[in-house]
């Protein structure tokens, strides 16, 4: 049995440097867990909508997108769109969240307002991944006031840690502030290239600093990961055997089993 009836899991997919992997594990994640049955929510809280585009929802036909939910002009299950994968759903961006931060100067309750959107259709959904622009902006820290933990991911080159030390202060902080229950999901090495060494000397030291919140599975470099975003579907419809499908495959098994989810749906 599952548990239907739980709160969903709501994880912010965050990392304040750009080009990471944050919506390519968002899209990837997502498709996994789809596939094992579980509802899941993908959140497109960056402007450039990049996890809207991978999952088929090109730019004009974005009529509502997270900015209406961050204004509060429009509804979560108006925003909300089935993608072409059973079990998954997208609530798409537009370029106008870049405004977010300056519309929202007045209001108080400007951090506040994508848990406010999401909570009325929590219960449609087991998880829910949020997407995150590349800065700890107001985008980001509604992300991490709506979510129950983030999951980091660090691209394996020679500057990975270079940063984490910023996100995870802000995570403290949110946690102090804003949101109690914020956990750190665990971090994803990603980009992983075995031919070269100073992809193992990365995670080698990132585990060694980390340990437990790093996750064994280990995302490889892998082209048709890349590929797969310009026809508009996830790598594991575009070539479920490729070796990055797998992984994020095994990523997904071993988040389930961290969190003792039953596998079957
Ligand atoms: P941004 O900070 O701009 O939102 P991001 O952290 O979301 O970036 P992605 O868009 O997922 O990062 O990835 C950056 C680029 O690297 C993209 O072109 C993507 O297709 C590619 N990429 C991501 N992961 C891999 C991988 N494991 N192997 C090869 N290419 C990858
Ligand atoms: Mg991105």
């Amino acid at each position: 049995m599952s548990d239907d009836n739980a709160a969903p899991r709501v994880i912010a997919l965050a990392n304040q440097k750009g080009g990471v992997g944050k919506t390519t594990t968002a899209i990837n994640l997502g498709t996994a867990l789809a596939a094992v049955g579980k509802r899941t929510l993908v959140v497109d809280l960056d402007p450039q909508g990049n996890a809207s585009t991978g999952l088929g929802v090109g730019p004009r036909s974005r009529e509502r997108s997270t900015y209406d939910l961050i204004t509060g002009s429009a509804s979560a299950s108006d925003v909300i769109r089935a993608t072409e994968i059973p079990n998954l759903w997208i609530a798409p961006a537009s370029p106008d969240l870049s405004g977010a931060d300056i519309d929202l100067i007045d209001a108080r309750d400007r951090n506040l307002r994508l848990r406010a959107a999401i909570d009325p259709v929590g219960s449609e959904f087991e998880f829910i991944l949020i997407d995150c622009p590349p800065a700890l902006n107001l985008l980001t820290v509604n992300a991490m006031v709506a979510a129950g933990s983030v999951l980091v991911p660090l691209q394996c080159e020679f500057f990975a840690l270079e940063g984490l030390s910023q996100l995870l202060r802000t995570i403290e902080m949110i946690k102090k502030s804003l949101n109690q229950k914020l956990t750190i999901q665990g971090i994803v090495l990603t980009m992983y290239d075995k031919r070269n060494n100073l992809s193992a000397q990365v995670a080698e030291d990132v585990r060694g600093t980390l340990g437990d919140l790093v996750y064994q599975t280990v995302i490889p470099r892998n082209v048709r990961l890349s590929e797969a975003p310009s026809h508009a579907v996830p790598a594991l419809v575009y070539d479920q055997n490729c070796a990055g499908s797998q992984a994020y495959i095994r990523l997904a098994g071993e988040m389930l089993r961290r969190e003792g989810v039953a596998l079957a749906a």
